[in-house]
């Protein structure tokens, strides 16, 4: 049995929200712990593009990141319906989004996070106590945050029940190109490819970095999704989109947008974070914004509780985060009432316009310009 530990904060996941949390409590006097059950750095699941509100939000400085990094600047998108012909925007000045490897930034925000680190260990159970939770048997915690993600075990320890919540289920696969086939992948690495499935389910993306490529698909229904990908990547092929010769093994992962997901993110002495909490975009299903900004506004919450952490108290971060991402399960609007067949005649119109697919696809759904970046005093 380890030695006994003891921390003002426990974070169970040193992903986006995890160290983002922790980088904000940077200078807060608080004891702060991740707890990881892998080493670092570490394969993530992930497309990797962040917006520019991500980096103002978590204060990076691009050129320090790039010298050892991929960042790969996005200009533009090419974005239509599958089997359709993509409508192409582009963005004069500053890049609108950038390509990252999740491997390279996780571990760099983790590293950069400030908190003490307890990796390659696992979160198996906790147990209540006088003063907070005791974890595994040998860690106390005046306050346990989950950030494990998706199937955050500290998110089941508090009621979360994974099985009824309506789920995107993705897969991807990504890659460092050899010379010949990125002589032979016309995608140009300014301006990743969106395709929209026909049956409003979800989309795909062929989407290059530097010198490695991802291509993935996302869907509502999780139903048959390896067919569905393994369509995706011979219609690409066909299109001479991507190279004859990408590895067969894709990875998975699931996750929940934020409007559908169930799941409270407030427990006595506990709060969730990130994809444990349920936050994802809906249209876009991007989750690495809003796990960092769950992560700013957990650490605003946590300065203010002043070392009590009764749910009561931590009540504010419920509240917090329902002004910056609305409230949970809204009523449908006029546009989702329509009959299917309806909105798919519709969806495959608006499609084929440029200003359906920048303005609002690229724009509202992905780039979330409507939003300004999160910003906190310390
Ligand atoms: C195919 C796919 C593509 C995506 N593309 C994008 C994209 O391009 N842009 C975007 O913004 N979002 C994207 N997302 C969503 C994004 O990946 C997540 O929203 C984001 O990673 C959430 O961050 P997080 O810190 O909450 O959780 P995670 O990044 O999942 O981190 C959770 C951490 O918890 C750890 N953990 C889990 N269980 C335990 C345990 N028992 N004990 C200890 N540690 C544990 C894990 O090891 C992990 O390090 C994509 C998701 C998928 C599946």
């Amino acid at each position: 049995m380890p030695a006994d530990i003891r921390c003002d904060v426990l974070i169970v996941g040193g992903g986006p929200a995890g160290s983002s949390l922790a980088w904000a409590l940077r200078s807060s006097g608080l004891d702060v712990l991740i707890m990881d059950k892998q080493e670092f750095p570490r394969q993530k699941v992930c497309a990797g593009w962040v917006t520019p509100a991500v980096m103002r939000e978590l204060d990076i400085d691009l050129n320090d990141y790039a010298r050892k990094r991929v960042l790969q600047p996005i200009s533009g998108f090419s974005i239509g319906q599958l089997g359709q012909k993509l409508v192409s925007s582009h963005y004069a000045g500053e890049p609108v989004s950038y390509g990252i490897r999740r491997y390279e930034f996780d571990d760099y925000l983790l590293r950069r996070s400030g908190a003490r680190l307890q990796l390659g260990e696992a979160f198996e159970h906790m147990q209540k106590t006088a003063h907070g939770w005791r974890v595994n048997d040998y860690i106390d915690a005046a306050l346990v945050v989950g950030a494990g993600g998706h199937f955050c075990p500290v998110a089941r320890a508090i009621g979360a029940k994974g099985i009824s919540e309506l789920a995107v289920a993705a897969q991807e696969i990504e890659f460092e190109m050899t010379a010949a086939q990125k002589a032979e992948c016309p995608v140009d690495p300014e301006i990743p490819e969106l395709y929209f499935t026909p049956d409003l389910m979800g989309y795909g993306w062929v989407f290059r970095k530097g010198d490695f490529i991802n291509i993935g698909l996302g869907r509502e229904d999780r139903h048959r999704l390896s067919g569905h990908v393994k369509s995706f990547c011979n219609y690409l092929k066909q299109q001479g989109r991507i190279p004859d010769d990408i590895p067969e093994k894709f990875n998975g992962h699931a996750y929940l947008l934020y409007p559908h997901a169930s799941r409270d993110i407030v427990g006595d002495h506990v709060l969730l974070i990130g994809d444990a909490a349920g936050l994802a975009y809906p249209q876009s299903g991007e989750g690495i914004r809003p796990a960092v900004e769950s992560g700013l506004l957990a650490a605003q919450v946590i300065r203010d509780c002043d070392g009590e952490y009764s749910s009561e108290r931590l009540t504010m971060y419920r509240h917090s985060m329902e002004q910056r991402f609305g409230q949970r399960q809204p009523e449908p609007d006029l546009l989702e009432r329509l009959p299917m067949g309806m909105k798919k005649l519709i969806a495959s119109r608006l499609m084929k316009t440029k200003w359906f697919t920048q303005r609002i696809v690229a724009d509202k759904w992905f780039l979330q310009s409507h939003q300004k970046p999160l910003v906190l005093m310390e």
